[in-house]
C-alpha cells in the first residue's frame, strides 16, 4: 500500500511540467546523492543524460534538458530563484561544465551529453538514464522514471519497504474512497479531520501549518504575479499573456500593493455570473502563465494542472466567504490533497500514463472535493463532487501544441475550475443514497480509459491540436 502525504500531492516548484521539468530536476538530485552514498561522486568527471519515450518527445517544449541542468548543479527547484535560470544555463552551455552537485566543476556539453531517444522504456513512458564516467570509463549508470506530479521512482523501489513502514503508522491507512468514507463514519469526523491525523503521523502541528502556509503563499503569489505581467510567454507560439488584460478590466481602479490587500480589494468588488467566471478563469490563467514561464508554482497535482486549485480557492476567499482565513486554507488543502492521493493510488496524475483527464481531470476532482467541505457538505458529498468533476474529464487527451504547456493546458485550468465549482453545487443538492457512481468506480474508468486511450494523445504531441496546429501558423 502506497504512503502518500497531502505534501507529496502539493509541492513547490518551478514550470512548465511536473513530469518533464520538476521530475527529472529531482531525479537529478536523487542521483546524485545516490553517488555520494556509493563514495562515487568524486570519482565522476563527465556525465550522460538519456531521456526515453514522452520526456525525450516533449521534452524540448517541457524543459526538460534545463531542468536536468539544474539538478545536476545541485540546484533545489523550491528555492532556485527563477530569475537566474537563464543565466546559469547558459553558462554551462558555453563553458561546457557543470558545478556537479553544486560542488566541483565536470565535463558537461548539454548539446551531446543530454541525449533524446525516441524509444519507450518499458515500465514507464518517462524514463531518464545518468550515466557517469571517470576519464570515458563508464563508472556509474541508474534509470530513474518520473511518474506524474514530481513523483520520481526507480523501478525496484517502488514498493519500498520505507514506504510501507511509514503508511503503516498512518492512523487511517486510505487507499480508496471507499475506506475514506468508512473512518469519517466511524470516526464522525470531516475528511479534512481525519486527513489532518494521519499527516501528524509525519510532521508536527507547528510543521503542517507553516508548510501549509507556504503553499498558499506560493499559490497567492504565482496568481498576484500572474495578473500583473504583460507580454508573450517563452517557446516560440506568441501566446500573448492573457490574465493581465483580463485583470485589468475586472479590477477597474481599485487600489492595492500586496497580495493580502489585493484578496481585501476583490472583496468589494460587486461580483453577477460573468464576473465570476472572469475572475476564476483569470486566477486559474494566472498560475498557468506563470509556470509556462518556467516560474514558480505550486504543483497541484501537476504543473500542467497548477491553476485550477488556487482558482476554486480563491474563489471561496474572494467570491464565497469573505471572512475565509487559515483555517478555510488549510481545510481545503489536506481535503484536496487527500482525494489527488486516492487517485495517484487507483490511477495516475501521469499525462504520459492517462492524458489530460490524469492532470486536469485530477485537479478539478481535488478542488471540487475540497470546496463541497468548506461550503458545508458531508463526507459523502465531499466524494459526489469529485466524482462528478472527474465524470466530465473522462477521456481528455493530452496534445500540447509544440510540446509546451500553453495551448491548450493554460485554458484548460479555467475550465478545470469552473467545472470544480460546478461539481461541489450539484454536489451539495445531491442526497448520497441516490448517488449512482461511487468516486472509486469513476477512478477506475478514468485508469480503464487509460490503458486504452492511443499513446498519441499522451503527451507525446503526436496527436490531436499537436498535429492540427502547426507552429508557423501561431
Ligand atoms: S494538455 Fe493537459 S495533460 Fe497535456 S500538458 Fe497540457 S495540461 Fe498537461
Amino acid at each position: 500500500m502506497e504512503c502518500i502525504s497531502v505534501f507529496d500531492m502539493l509541492k513547490i516548484g518551478i514550470g512548465p511540467s511536473s513530469s518533464h521539468t520538476l521530475g527529472p530536476w529531482r531525479a537529478a538530485e536523487r542521483w546524485i546523492n545516490h553517488l555520494k552514498k556509493n563514495a562515487v561522486f568524486k570519482d565522476i568527471t563527465s556525465v550522460k543524460v538519456d531521456l526515453y519515450g514522452s520526456l525525450s518527445l516533449t521534452g524540448k517544449g517541457h524543459a526538460t534538458d534545463l531542468a536536468v541542468i539544474l539538478g545536476l548543479s545541485g540546484e533545489d527547484p523550491e528555492y532556485f530563484p527563477t530569475e537566474e535560470i537563464a543565466q546559469l544555463i547558459q553558462k554551462v552551455t558555453l563553458d561546457k561544465k557543470v558545478q556537479f552537485g553544486g560542488l566541483s566543476s565536470i565535463f558537461f556539453d548539454p548539446k551531446i551529453a543530454i541525449v533524446f531517444n525516441k524509444e519507450f522504456l518499458p515500465f514507464h513512458p518517462n524514463g531518464i538514464k545518468f550515466t557517469g564516467f571517470k576519464n570515458d570509463i563508464e563508472i556509474s549508470s541508474d534509470t530513474y522514471y518520473s511518474i506524474g506530479g514530481g513523483f520520481v521512482v526507480r523501478e525496484e523501489l517502488m514498493h519500498s519497504k520505507e514506504n510501507i513502514e511509514i503508511h503503516k503508522h498512518f492512523p487511517f491507512p486510505i487507499q480508496n474512497a471507499k475506506e475514506l468514507e468508512y473512518y469519517c463514519e466511524q470516526q464522525h469526523s470531516m475528511i479534512s479531520e481525519i486527513v489532518l491525523k494521519n499527516e501528524l503521523a509525519l510532521k508536527n502541528d507547528k510543521e503542517i501549518d507553516t508548510q501549509i502556509l507556504k503553499i498558499w503563499e506560493t499559490m497567492l503569489e504565482s496568481m498576484f504575479q500572474g495578473c500583473h505581467t504583460e507580454g508573450t510567454l517563452p517557446g516560440g507560439l506568441n501566446v500573448r499573456r492573457r490574465a493581465f488584460d483580463m485583470h485589468q478590466k475586472l479590477k477597474s481602479d481599485l487600489k492595492y500593493s500586496t497580495p493580502d490587500e489585493w484578496i481585501e480589494v476583490i472583496r468589494k468588488t460587486e461580483v453577477k455570473f460573468r464576473q465570476i467566471l472572469k475572475w476564476v478563469s483569470c486566477f486559474a490563467l494566472s498560475v498557468n502563465e506563470v509556470n509556462a514561464s518556467l516560474g514558480r508554482v505550486v504543483t497541484a497535482p501537476t504543473n500542467g494542472s497548477a491553476g485550477v486549485i488556487p482558482a476554486v480557492l480563491m474563489y471561496y476567499m474572494v467570491i464565497e466567504n469573505h471572512e475565509a482565513n487559515f483555517k478555510h486554507i488549510k481545510q481545503f488543502l489536506l481535503v484536496a490533497g487527500e482525494i489527488g492521493s486516492i487517485f495517484k493510488k487507483g490511477a495516475t496524475i501521469s499525462a504520459a500514463m492517462g492524458g489530460c483527464q490524469a492532470e486536469i481531470g485530477v485537479s478539478s476532482a481535488m478542488a471540487a472535493g475540497a470546496l463541497t467541505e468548506l461550503l458545508g457538505g458531508t463526507p459523502e458529498q465531499v466524494l459526489i463532487a469529485s466524482e462528478i468533476a472527474m465524470e466530465h474529464h473522462l477521456g481528455l487527451t493530452c496534445d500540447p501544441i509544440a510540446g509546451l504547456v500553453q495551448i491548450p493546458c493554460i485554458e484548460r485550468n479555467a475550465m478545470g475550475a469552473i467545472k470544480a465549482i460546478n461539481a461541489a453545487e450539484l454536489a451539495l443538492d445531491a442526497d448520497s443514497n441516490n448517488a449512482k457512481v461511487p468516486l472509486d468506480k469513476v477512478i477506475e474508468s478514468m485508469w480503464k480509459t487509460a490503458k486504452d486511450m492511443n499513446s498519441k494523445y499522451k503527451e507525446t504531441s503526436e496527436g490531436g491540436l499537436a498535429v492540427s496546429v502547426n507552429i508557423s501558423d501561431c
